[in-house]
């Protein structure tokens, strides 16, 4: 069986989900994993933040032109009156209910029900179509599966178990189509994998079900050696192994949801990423394989703060990282890179939740400085040890822009640094034209 996840342009339009159909409708068993369609989710965030902020009335709004945009999607979508009236019925049950939450109060709980009206939506819909054309498939309930720990990882246990279950009532039917990105959290409450998190839904059924491949389509033909958004002329890769492919998602490449990798490296399942407007396009395949030993991408993350921690007490001391960490581990904080000297520590977080806390803590033992809007470029290759000339490559590159901090050594895949956020369209372009 094969994974294949859609996200929000493949599905953005009737004719978009025409299209699809043709990527789908071989014999092969699949389950395939659908976004919202694009811009509903955001729309969703906008109604929600209407919604928090009690502009009654602009949500309202907000609610009826998200209702005309469906309303359009479906007089294109079907030919049959039939399924047009089916639609048009599901659209006034899904909208009735996002007006429902005008009239109360609202938390972070309704919030949640909101975003995950999209992907709902766009699986119904495509689902809808697919029997006016005769197609037989299965629309699984995700929410009848997918579960988060009370750590919001993924409940693999329980995931396993149930999509087993759900998948076994229908032993002859070979389509199934689900839902990406919503999920119930451990307290049965609908929640969500974070925005752009059907990658990750992806790659949690691939695994659920020991998939024989995930396959990613988007609007672009795989995975690039620089952000797209921001340098042009940049290449598609051929090849990543799991852990470059996971280091360029976790630190920006937009394409993968930032931990979408782990559950298909835990399995060892290919994970392919394909393009819809261009489907005979290669595209990226991630294995488990390290090939070639050059640097091959460069991939960045905003909205980072250093923290440095400096103590005469550290000097020749033994415990005092310990100290340190354990502070942010309470805070449920997790750092992304760290260097030390012999008096100081420099690491950075993106979760600034708790910070106030955080440093209020480190003020007892140690000084502390912090530093925000900062960007963290990352870059990706196969450096074992042996080999030379890397870093003078990445650092004459970079001769011209400021460096806040260094880390070289964590892994044999990832170089990274710290620039002001600023500074990240130059430290960008500046390696696309030294390294490749
Ligand atoms: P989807 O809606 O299909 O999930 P996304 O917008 O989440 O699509 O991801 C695809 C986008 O990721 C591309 O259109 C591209 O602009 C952006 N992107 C950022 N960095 C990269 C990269 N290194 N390689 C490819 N795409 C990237
Ligand atoms: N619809 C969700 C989002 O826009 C999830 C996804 O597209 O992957 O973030
Ligand atoms: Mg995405």
């Amino acid at each position: 069986m094969k994974v294949l996840k859609f996200g929000g342009t493949s599905v953005g339009s009737a004719e978009r989900m025409h299209a699809l159909v043709h990527l789908i409708s071989d014999v092969s068993p699949k389950i395939v994993v659908l976004s919202a369609m694009s811009g509903t989710t955001n729309n969703l965030v906008e109604i929600a933040n209407a919604l928090y902020a009690k502009k009654n009335e602009l949500a309202k709004k907000l609610i009826d032109d998200l209702n005309t945009k469906y309303t359009g999607v479906i007089s294109q979508l079907y030919k049959t009156e039939k399924v047009l009236n089916k639609s048009k019925e599901l659209l006034v049950s899904h909208f009735n209910y996002l007006h429902s939450f005008r009239m109360d109060m609202f938390t972070a709980n309704e919030e949640r029900a909101i975003l995950a009206q999209g992907e709902l939506l766009s699986t119904a819909l495509f689902h809808y179509y697919l029997e006016e054309i005769g197609i037989d498939s299965v629309l699984l309930p995700a929410l009848n599966f997918m579960r988060i720990t009370v750590n919001e990882e993924p409940d693999m246990k329980y995931i396993e178990l149930n999509l087993t279950a759900e998948l076994a009532k229908y032993p002859n039917n070979k389509l199934f189509i689900t839902q990406g990105y919503i999920c119930r959290n451990a307290f049965g409450e609908i929640d969500n994998l974070k925005r752009g998190g059907s990658d990750y839904t992806a790659t949690i059924v691939g695994a659920a079900i020991r998939a024989d491949e995930i396959q990613i389509w988007t609007d672009i033909d795989g995975m690039h050696n620089n952000d797209p958004r921001i340098v042009d002329k940049t290449l598609p890769i051929a090849e990543l192994s799991f852990d470059e492919a996971a280091e360029l998602a976790y630190f920006g490449a937009k394409i993968l949801h930032p931990t979408c990798i782990l559950p298909a490296q835990m399995c060892n399942i290919p994970v392919r990423l394909l393009n819809t407007m261009q489907p005979e396009a290669k595209g990226t395949v991630i294995t488990q394989k390290v090939s070639g030993d050059s640097i091959k991408a460069v991939a960045a993350k905003d909205g980072i703060s250093a923290i440095k921690i400096k103590s005469g007490r550290m000097l020749l001391a033994y415990g005092f990282l310990r100290s340190v960490f354990e502070i942010f581990e309470r805070y449920k904080t997790p750092i992304d890179m760290i260097t030390t000297s012999e008096v100081a520590v420099s690491l950075t977080i993106d979760n600034t939740q708790n910070l106030d806390a955080i440093k209020k803590e480190l003020q007892e033992f140690c000084s502390v400085e912090i530093d925000t809007d900062l960007t963290i470029v990352c870059i990706v290759g196969n450096f074992t040890a042996e080999k030379e000339g890397y870093a003078l490559k990445i650092f004459e590159s970079l001769k011209n822009i400021p460096i806040r901090m260094i880390s070289y050594g964590g892994s044999e895949h990832n170089v990274s640094i710290l620039v002001d956020t600023k500074l990240k369209k130059d430290t960008l372009v500046a390696l696309n034209k030294g390294l490749f």
